[in-house]
C-alpha cells in the first residue's frame, strides 16, 4: 500500500468516528405540565442548572411561570395540547384537535403560542391520537417553520408517532424524547428512571429526558443534579443539544460524502 494510501485511510477511519469521542453524554431536561399549581412550577423552576421548561397555554399560570422560568436564564417551550386517543372530559384549553379546519388550527396555535412568553419551541401535551394524522402534523410543522427558529421536541407518547418525520419533511429542528422520568409518581419508579437516563446517554451520546412537577420527581433533581457533573455527565439546554445535534448531522453527513470521495480515491 502506497503512503497516500495509507494516509488516506488514516483519514476515513477519523472521518467515520466522527470525532466526538471525548465529549461527555450530554443530558437535557424539560419540565412539562407547568401552568396549573404555581408552587410546584415555582419550585421547579428553581431546580439548578440549564432545565428547560414547557408550560400548558392558557392556564392559570402560563404566563407568570413563563416569565418566571425567563427570567431566571431558563429556556421555555410551549406545551401544545395534542388531541390524545382517550378524550379528556377535563380538555386543556387552547388544544389542537383532529375535527378544527386549518384555519381553526392556526388560530389556535397563534393563541398558544402568545400565551406562554419567551418560548423557543414545542413540545406535545397528551398526543396520542393527533401526532399519527400527517395532515395535522404537517399544519403544525408548517405553522413551527413558518416562526424563525423554534423548534419541535416530540413528546412520543405513541410508537406511531410521525411527528418527526414530517419535521424532517418539513425543515423544523426536531428530536424525540428518550426518557420519562417519572410514568408514574413513586420515589423508586424516578430514581430508576433516573439510572436509565444515564446508562442511555452513555450508550447514545445524549438523552432527552421529560418530567413532572412531581414531588418525587422534584426531590429526586434537586437531591441528584448537582451531582451530575462530578459523575461526568454535562447538564444541557434543550436548544443547545438540537442545534448540536444538527450541527452533528451535516457533519455526519458531509463525512459520509468525504468517506465516499476517498474510497474512491482507494478504489483507483
Ligand atoms: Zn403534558
Amino acid at each position: 500500500m502506497t503512503t497516500v494510501r495509507v494516509c488516506l485511510l488514516a483519514l476515513l477511519v477519523l472521518l467515520a468516528s466522527g470525532g466526538a469521542a471525548n465529549s461527555p453524554p450530554r443530558i437535557a431536561i424539560i419540565i412539562d405540565d407547568l401552568g396549573y399549581r404555581l408552587d410546584a412550577g415555582r419550585r421547579a423552576i428553581e431546580l439548578p442548572g440549564p432545565i428547560s421548561f414547557a408550560v400548558l397555554p392558557g392556564t392559570p399560570g402560563a404566563r407568570s411561570l413563563a416569565v418566571r422560568a425567563f427570567e431566571r436564564g431558563k429556556e421555555v417551550l410551549l406545551h401544545l395540547p395534542l388531541q390524545a386517543v382517550i378524550s379528556d372530559r377535563n380538555e386543556e384549553p387552547l388544544g389542537i384537535r383532529l375535527d378544527m379546519t386549518r384555519s381553526e388550527f392556526n388560530d389556535t396555535f397563534a393563541a398558544a403560542l402568545t400565551s406562554v412568553p419567551h418560548a423557543i419551541g414545542v413540545n406535545g401535551h397528551r398526543g396520542s391520537l393527533l401526532t399519527r394524522h400527517p395532515g395535522h402534523m404537517r399544519w403544525l410543522m408548517e405553522e413551527i417553520q413558518a416562526r424563525d427558529n423554534l423548534f419541535f421536541v416530540d413528546s412520543f407518547t405513541t410508537h406511531e408517532s410521525i411527528a418527526i418525520k414530517i419535521a424532517d419533511e418539513t425543515g423544523v429542528d426536531a428530536r424525540k424524547r428518550d426518557v420519562f422520568l417519572d410514568p408514574d409518581q413513586h420515589p423508586e419508579t424516578v430514581v430508576r428512571e433516573f439510572e436509565r437516563m444515564k446508562q442511555l446517554a452513555v450508550k447514545r451520546g445524549s438523552v432527552i429526558v421529560i418530567g413532572h412537577p412531581y414531588s418525587s420527581t422534584l426531590d429526586l433533581l434537586e437531591r441528584e443534579l448537582p451531582k451530575l457533573e462530578a459523575e461526568g455527565f454535562e447538564l444541557v439546554t434543550i436548544s443547545e443539544l438540537l442545534r448540536d445535534a444538527n450541527a452533528t448531522m451535516s457533519y455526519k453527513t458531509e463525512a459520509s460524502q468525504k468517506s465516499v470521495e476517498l474510497q474512491h480515491l482507494l478504489a483507483l
